[in-house]
């Protein structure tokens, strides 16, 4: 953040803070010029190339660095100027990146599934915009601290780990680090991610993200401010725990924010080999859409090896749903109990989604993107969700209810699992009965 704090120096703070604070910047006047002014010292100045006319060394003292009664090293200005650069910043990124996703990447067909909320998109930016302010607070710490010199990112290879050594070694290490910087990225944000998932912190915390089953690019930060400042903790901390070159960790922090909104295009691309090992938007639609699955943010392994990975597969497609006029099963929230099971005990490891549906329910006829026509879509359901005290608005298509109190009465027609009742998924759940797939965790959730 140095680098941008420099840059942002040079060429606003400076002008800025003397702008706001400094009397001399107070269009000469001879009062203010007189006044004092904290750090201000002129003898500290060097005027020598400074214009002659009053007026022009008014001008020429605004720019001069260090009148300001917040120079560049104080403590407060360094974190104003790093609050404004860290909202430009995450604005721009987020409206650049995420419009162009949503125009170039998101399938707007699956605007029309049955639990694509009404003005969806719009919520979505409002919801960001509303927690930005306060992420941009709660990691301001990180940033002062980083450009105070307590962080361990370096500034050339050089000054990096074998850096004086020379050869090769300097860069074997910026390579280790940055495979470094991801796999703990990685792993301790499935566990931030996965704990919160525990229902206190679920509740008030992580909630919010989940209200975007069918989330679009612009949900990639439309969480509560806590729930995304929890998250990307492990971002900041590894640069306080390793050496990073401070242009690599740019590129990786760009990197990170780039992919959570990449992973957040709902597109259900399924049968690469790299689905294994690469938590991509397929994984993370399944996330949104059944909850207790793929924690992850860039690899599978972690959620492999805690039992929570589930394989896209093409049935697990909203498409199909939006495509096929089938209605998916209302979205149900879990009760604190299943979601504490579902934290604590693993999915069973992949499976298409027809896989768990008995064995009389119709295979899904569809692919990836089947080219069926699409039925209309019906008025608006709205359910007021007393599990966990929210509101869900569904756009419900027109088989919605009929299918949801099929669903209700034990019909498996539809390509999911029918949502049992909230006492039975809990009891279920929480009995683990091994013969009963666990339909409860796999359910889509809210
Ligand atoms: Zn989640
Ligand atoms: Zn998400």
């Amino acid at each position: 953040m140095d680098i941008a704090l420099d840059f942002f120096d040079e060429y606003v703070g400076d002008k800025l803070y003397s702008y706001l604070d400094n009397p001399l910047a107070k269009l000469a006047s001879p009062a203010a010029a007189n006044a004092s002014s904290s750090s201000l010292s002129l003898s500290s100045l060097d005027l020598s190339s400074a214009p002659n006319a009053v007026s022009s060394v008014t001008a020429y003292l605004a720019t001069v660095p260090g009148l300001s009664s917040l120079p560049r090293d104080s403590m407060l200005r360094q974190a104003l100027s790093l609050y404004a650069i860290t909202y430009v910043g995450i604005f721009v990124l987020y409206f650049s990146v995420a419009t162009a996703s949503y125009y170039l990447i998101f399938d707007k067909r699956m605007e029309k599934h049955p639990r694509f909320l009404k003005n969806q998109v719009a919520k979505e930016i409002a919801f960001s915009l509303e927690a930005f302010p306060m992420l941009d607070l709660l990691t301001l710490p990180w940033f002062v601290g980083d450009v105070r010199g307590h962080s361990q990112l370096y500034d050339s290879i050089a000054e990096g780990p074998f850096g004086q050594q020379g050869g090769v070694m300097p860069w074997l290490y910026m390579a280790f680090s940055a495979a470094l910087f991801l796999w703990f990225t990685d792993f301790a944000i499935y566990w931030v991610h996965r704990w919160l998932h525990i229902p206190f912190l679920y509740k008030r915390l992580h909630k919010p993200h989940h209200k975007w089953i069918i989330p679009t690019p612009f949900a990639s930060h439309a969480f509560h401010p806590v729930d995304g400042y929890l998250q990307s903790v492990p971002y900041h901390m590894a640069c306080y725990m390793f050496p990073i070159h401070k242009y690599m960790f740019i590129g990786l922090f760009s990197f990170v924010n780039l992919w959570s909104i990449f992973i957040h295009d709902s597109d259900m691309l399924c049968g690469h080999p790299l689905e294994h090992y690469i938590n991509g938007p397929a994984h993370h639609t399944l996330h949104h859409l059944y909850f207790t699955c793929n924690y992850g943010q860039y690899f599978c392994w972690a959620d492999k090896a805690f039992k929570s990975f589930r394989v896209p597969a093409k049935d697990d497609d909203p498409l199909v749903a939006v495509l096929s006029g089938r209605a998916a099963p209302k979205a149900v929230v879990p009760t604190p109990v299943a979601v504490a099971t579902a934290v604590a005990a693993p999915l069973p490891s992949g499976g298409a989604l027809s896989a768990l549906a008995p064995a009389s329910a119709p295979a899904a006829t569809t692919t990836t993107r089947p080219s069926l026509s699409l039925r209309a879509v019906a008025p608006e359901m709205k359910r007021i969700d007393s599990g966990l005290g929210s509101e869900v608005e569904l756009g419900a298509g027109s088989g919605a209810s009929s299918s949801s109190s099929a669903n209700s009465s034990g019909d498996e027609s539809a390509p999911t699992p029918a949502p049992a009742d909230k006492k039975k998924a809990a009891v279920g759940a929480a009995s683990g009965a091994a013969a009963r797939p666990r339909r409860e965790g796999l359910r889509a959730r809210k």
